[in-house]
This record gives C-alpha cells, structure tokens and sequence, in this order.
C-alpha cells in the first residue's frame, strides 16, 4: 500500500506551500488537486463557456484534457501538451476553479484521475475533499486551516509581493466569497473528515507547521 496523505482546507490555509514542504521532508510527491480545477477554469474561460450552466460543463469536462508531472521542483500541470503551471495563478481563474468545480460531474472526472496516481505513489493530496473523497481510507488526514483574516493577510502580502495592489479588505471579500462557495456547494463541500486531525496555523511559523504536520505523519507511518 502506497503511503497517503490527505491534507485540505480553505483559501490561503497555506496548504500548497505546506503541502509542498511535508512531501519534500517525506521524499513523497505532492499532488495539488486545485491546481486541476484551475487547468479546468482556464479551458472553460478559454472557450467562453458558461459556468453556470451545468450541462455546459459536463460535455466540456469530457473534451478537456488535464494531467500532471513532475520535476525536480514539483508538481507541473498540463492543459492538452501546454504547460499551464504559471497561468492559472491569476484571480480570474481561481474563481473561475471555484465555479466549475462545484459540478458532479466535473469532480467525479477529476478524483478518477487523482485517485488512479495515488494507488501506485507514495503521495500527499491537497485539496478540498482528499480527506473526505479522494482518500477516505487514508490514515492521516490533516485539516489546515487559519482564521480568515490572517489568511486574507497572507494571501495580501504575496500578491503585494508578485506587485499585485489588490487592497486587503478586497482579499478578504473574495477569500470569504470563495469559501462560502466551496462550504455551501451540493458534491464535495469542503468539511473536516470526522477522523482528520485540525491544524490550525493562525499564530504558528512555516516551519512550526511543517514540524508538526511531519510529526503527525510520522506518528501514523513511522520515521522515514
Ligand atoms: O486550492 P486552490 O485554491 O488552488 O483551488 C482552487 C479552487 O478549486 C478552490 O477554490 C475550490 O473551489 C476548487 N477545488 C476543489 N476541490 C479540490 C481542490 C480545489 O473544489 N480538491
């Protein structure tokens, strides 16, 4: 049995980079399934779709071809042969991800896929429902997750970073619009598997999370 960890949570939990962080100490990849969704939002915005009509996207999930690999630094994601790591970064896609993922349809093309990698790999999954969905058998499950306003903050300062002005009170809007949307959807809400254990990193460091997370790991697995 492929060693498996579910990690999920809202918006700006920091899963990614965590994600990312954890599989590296574990020498485990890291499959990020929004990045996935994001592929699929970029395709939909690409063929002006209409994300709100449900029979739309469940012909367009069938033509769309989404996939991954890996390099030396991580997690690539395909869209067709174009690598569109970079692109799916933008806010126009992140909430285009949020709407198309809200589609039976289109989540049950996505787990096959995801599901199918990790019966073969040693991985950990992030997203909204590995714990619940992907890998309800999983032994370790870990529900990240940060107040509101401190993941606003962080997802603020990135941007101002990368030179995006975008001011704070708007982050936070468009951080809660996006959670009230992945809570309230029909397939998959994001909820805490009842066996996940919380993490909450509202006053903890990178590496305090990290640590911990990788303890946790350990104490279900062994020390690798
Ligand atoms: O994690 P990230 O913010 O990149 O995900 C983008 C969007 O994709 C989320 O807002 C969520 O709506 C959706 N998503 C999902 N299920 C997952 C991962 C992401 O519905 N497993």
């Amino acid at each position: 049995m492929p060693m498996n960890i579910a990690m999920d949570g809202p918006v700006g939990a920091g899963k990614s980079s965590i994600a990312d962080a954890v599989a590296q100490r574990l020498s485990i990849l890291h499959l990020d399934t929004g990045a996935m969704y994001r592929a699929f939002g970029l395709y939909a915005l690409r063929m002006g779709a209409d994300m709100d009509n449900e029979a739309e996207m469940e012909t367009l999930i069938t033509k769309a071809q989404v996939s991954v690999r890996y390099e030396k630094n991580g997690q690539r994601t395909m869209l067709f042969d174009e690598d569109v790591t970079d692109l799916i970064r933008t806010g126009e896609v992140s909430a285009a991800a949020s709407a198309v993922s809200r589609y039976g349809a289109v989540r049950r093309h996505m787990v096959r896929l995801q599901q199918a990698l990790a019966q073969t790999t040693d991985m950990l999954i992030d997203g909204r429902d590995a714990g619940t969905v992907i890998l309800p058998d999983s032994p370790c499950k870990i529900f990240l997750t940060a107040s509101a306003e401190e993941r606003a903050r962080r997802r603020w300062l990135q941007n101002t970073a990368k030179g995006d002005m975008t001011p704070y009170e708007q982050v936070l809007r468009e951080l809660n619009a996006r959670d009230e949307q992945d809570m309230n959807r029909k397939t998959d809400p994001l909820r805490m598997a009842p066996d996940a254990i919380l993490v909450d990193s509202t006053h903890m460091s990178v590496e305090e999370v990290v640590d911990h997370i990788v303890s946790l790991v350990e104490g279900v697995y062994g020390k690798r």
